[in-house]
């Protein structure tokens, strides 16, 4: 017999309740143990994963790789093609072994529907898929209101959710004891590929991210509440790319948010207590997701606005997606998209407020182009965030508060050194110019602006309009 821990979105060792339950049946049955991991890159590419995630995913793989021989746990990385060859393959082990697969749960279509397929296969002949509900500290469905619903507003949400953890408590599985077991002989398989390296300047060493982790909560996060709104200063964690593919955990992050900011972890808008919040937005995304399906399907949240008439423009959506739209916080903050594979949360609200309601383009257009650059591409986060900028998702911005590009500018960057750093043409102007630089007559090298705001904010006014009536 053959227990087999199948790594998707959970690639870590510490914290991880599958590898647990995983050494433990193994141990309790007497089997042997492997690590599996598939590589899927047609499917990554179906979804629009940005290569320098899959190259994320590719290093953090080959790490995991050497955590899990220090545990005497050999780890089967394999090279596939897409989601349809992989119930073949757990055919293929399951005619060898009998096989019982620990996993964690994915709530995406084809993902769902990938395990149901395995499941069957396995079961076949006699194994089983187990899975586990481990994406977030609290699993999808589990925090309701007091008439049993699913919460569409994120405050009260929180409220129980942070009520919900005090009563359980924080708490993280630790690091498994190495297991005892002889050599093994493992199936032929195609070994999974090295990636390009683009991700390189994201360490994925467990000491390495842990590091990142600990630093953050030591050094940055007192100040969080203060500095998260400013792309110039190196406000927040940048952890997004650790959490989406589950090289760290969230309880990871509660446990050492608590250990490190003792005093202040629980006091209304400290930094820590701010922090907590975005981890509890995403899981806030997901809960949602799991509850409404349709947005797997990038349907509206609001049924109503699925009839906005998006004018779609493919010259306005090029120059956005290009940084080249003659508003030079949303050119910046564009390409430091394109060449560095993240961006700053404010600049993702002002970019992605700027494409559906000064271009008038189908959110599900950004929403596309950005899975295909971040490295931290989450499809709840994701789509939760381009839904509430849209003002077409669960608590949303209503439709009449548009961002003002050039206030934004203004307010989250005053010294312009975040536009400098993207926008070298305008490194020259100071002061207003440098948010607007038709105030200094323009710059030769650099676009005039490509729409009017004052119009465009009408003519979203209209558009919301039409559908809000009917
Ligand atoms: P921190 O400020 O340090 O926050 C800590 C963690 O909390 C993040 O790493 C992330 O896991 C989580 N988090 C923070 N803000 C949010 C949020 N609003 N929603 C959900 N989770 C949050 N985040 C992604 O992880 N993947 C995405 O694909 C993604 N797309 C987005 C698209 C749009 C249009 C918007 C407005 C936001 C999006 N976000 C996404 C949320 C947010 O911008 C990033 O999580 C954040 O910028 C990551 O930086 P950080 O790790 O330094 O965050």
């Amino acid at each position: 017999a053959l227990t087999v821990v199948w790594f998707r979105n959970d690639l870590r060792t510490l914290d991880n309740a599958v590898l647990c339950s995983a050494i433990d049946h193994a141990a309790r049955h007497n089997t042997a143990l492997v690590g599996l991991f598939i590589a899927t890159p047609q499917t990554w590419a179906q979804h629009d994963m940005a290569p320098i995630k899959q190259d994320f995913i590719r290093r953090r793989v080959q790490a995991l790789r050497t955590e899990l021989t220090a545990l005497n746990i050999p780890l089967l990385a394999v090279e596939g093609s897409s989601y349809q060859q992989v119930p073949a393959l757990f055919g293929q082990l399951s005619q060898v072994f009998q096989v019982t697969v620990f996993a964690q749960t994915e709530y995406e279509l084809r993902e769902q529907q990938r395990d149901a397929k395995v499941a069957q296969r396995l079961s076949a002949n006699k194994g089983v898929l187990v899975q586990f509900d481990t994406q977030c500290i609290m699993p999808p469905g589990s925090i309701r209101t007091q008439q049993g619903d699913i919460y569409k507003v994120f405050t009260p949400f929180k409220r129980s959710w942070l009520a919900r953890l005090h009563q359980q408590g924080v708490q993280c599985f630790g690091r498994p004891k190495r297991v005892n077991q002889p050599p093994l002989q493992l199936p032929e398989h195609s070994v999974m590929q090295p990636g390009d390296d683009s991700s390189a300047n994201w360490p994925v060493t467990e000491e390495l991210m842990l590091t990142r982790l600990r630093t953050f909560c030591q050094q940055r996060v007192a100040d969080y509440q203060q500095q998260r709104d400013f792309p110039a200063v190196d406000g927040t964690s940048k952890l997004s790319p650790y959490l989406a593919i589950g090289a760290i955990s969230a309880m990871q992050c509660v446990a050492r948010l608590q250990l490190e900011a003792k005093e202040s972890w629980a006091r209304e808008k400290s930094g820590a207590e701010v922090w907590l919040s975005e981890l509890i937005w995403r899981e806030f995304y997901k809960h949602i997701l799991v509850a409404y399906p349709q947005l797997i399907k990038h349907q509206p949240f609001q049924a109503d606005t699925a009839a906005i008439r998006w004018t779609n423009d493919k010259t306005l959506f090029q120059a956005w997606c290009d940084g080249q739209t003659g508003y030079p916080i949303v050119d910046a903050a564009m390409r430091q998209l394109n060449q560095t594979g993240w961006m700053h949360n404010r600049l993702r609200m002002i970019v992605a407020s700027f494409l559906v309601k000064d271009l008038h383009i189908d959110w599900r257009w950004g929403e596309r182009y950005f899975m295909s650059k971040l490295i931290d591409g989450d499809f709840a986060a994701n789509n939760g965030g381009w839904q509430w900028a849209a003002s077409t998702g669960t608590d949303a911005a209503p439709y009449f508060r548009i961002f003002n590009p050039v206030s934004q500018s203004e307010k989250f960057d005053p010294q312009g050194d975040f536009i400098r750093l993207y926008v070298p043409e305008l490194s020259k102007l100071q002061g207003a110019a440098l948010h607007w630089p038709a105030k200094a007559g323009g710059v030769k090298a650099y676009p005039k602006p490509i729409v009017d705001h004052s119009i465009a904010r009408k003519h979203t006014l209209a558009l919301f309009a039409e559908v809000k009536k009917s």
